[in-house]
């Protein structure tokens, strides 16, 4: 059997999509959609480069927050691949960057919207003082895959030899195959093979 570690935001939930809407398309002041972001770490694009990681965290707050963390839609497809998977024989468990003080809202958005199909969801508190690397997380889970939109994620665990599937974002269209083979990118999740 194989641990199967999935992100959360962009992997299963489309957040930034709530995200944005509720800002109406502006990121302090600026005009901001998911085409223009070259980077998911917004104050690493040159347009954004005077804003702050905290005030990444705080631009996410109002949504991941209880009651407009409701408007947060899943991924369409996500859930029937995965439950797939788990009919297969697999385990599988949330690995996300959120942190830990969004802990009881995102557990509940997960199980009602992915009914039994996580054993657990995971906290790597990036952004904050108790960040995690995930490739450590996975790690101690016994996770041997990792599906995830963030390319620098992909990249720790892929050097932790964790097969890691990137799934095809405006933000990872940096990605180059000679980055590490451990790192498949992928248009559909059809493509994931395991
Ligand atoms: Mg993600």
């Amino acid at each position: 059997m194989t641990v199967i570690a999935v992100d959360c935001d962009e992997v299963l939930c489309q957040t930034l999509d709530a995200v944005l809407a509720f800002h109406n398309f502006d990121y302090y002041g600026k005009p901001l959609t998911k085409e223009v972001m070259t980077d998911y770490y917004l104050y690493k694009i040159p347009q954004y480069n005077t804003t702050t990681p905290q005030e990444m965290l705080n631009y996410f707050a109002p949504v991941l927050e209880w009651e407009q963390h409701k408007t947060i839609k899943q991924v369409p497809g996500a859930k029937q691949k995965l439950t797939q998977r788990k009919k297969d024989g697999h385990t599988l468990k949330v690995v996300t960057w959120r942190p830990s003080k969004w802990r009881h809202s995102t557990q509940q958005r997960v199980h009602d919207n992915f009914p039994g199909l996580f054993d657990d969801v995971i906290f790597a508190e990036h952004l904050t003082h108790q960040a995690v690397p995930k490739s450590q997380l996975c790690k101690q889970i016994g996770a041997t895959i990792m599906i995830e939109d963030n390319l620098d994620y992909c990249i720790d665990t892929a050097w932790a030899w964790i097969t890691s599937f990137l799934l095809d974002y405006p933000w990872n269209r940096h990605y180059d195959p000679t980055i590490h083979t451990g790192i498949s990118k992928v248009q559909r999740r059809d493509e994931i093979s395991l």
